[in-house]
C-alpha cells in the first residue's frame, strides 16, 4: 500500500543512482529530435544526428544523451 511518509531529508539529500547523469534515453534511429520535454524544461525542437562512430549524441541545449540501441548495452 502506498505510503504518505514524507522522504528522509538527512544526509546530503542528493537521490543516489540516476541523479549524477543527464537524462540518457536509448532510441533505435540515428537522427532524432529533442524539445527538451521534461520535467521544468523545454527548448526549440532540433534534431540531432548519431555519430555511427560513437553511438551517442547530446542535446546541446538541455544535455540530454541519446543513445542508439546498437551501442546501448556496451559499458
Ligand atoms: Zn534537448
Amino acid at each position: 500500500m502506498p505510503s504518505e511518509k514524507p522522504q528522509d531529508l538527512d544526509g546530503a539529500g542528493a537521490p543516489t543512482g540516476i541523479y549524477d547523469a543527464p537524462e540518457t534515453e536509448v532510441v533505435a534511429a540515428w537522427r532524432v529530435s529533442c524539445d527538451g520535454s521534461g520535467p521544468g524544461l523545454g527548448h526549440p525542437r532540433v534534431w540531432l544526428s548519431i555519430p555511427k562512430d560513437r553511438g551517442f549524441v547530446e542535446c546541446g541545449y538541455c544535455d540530454k544523451r541519446f543513445v542508439h540501441e546498437d551501442f546501448a548495452d556496451k559499458g
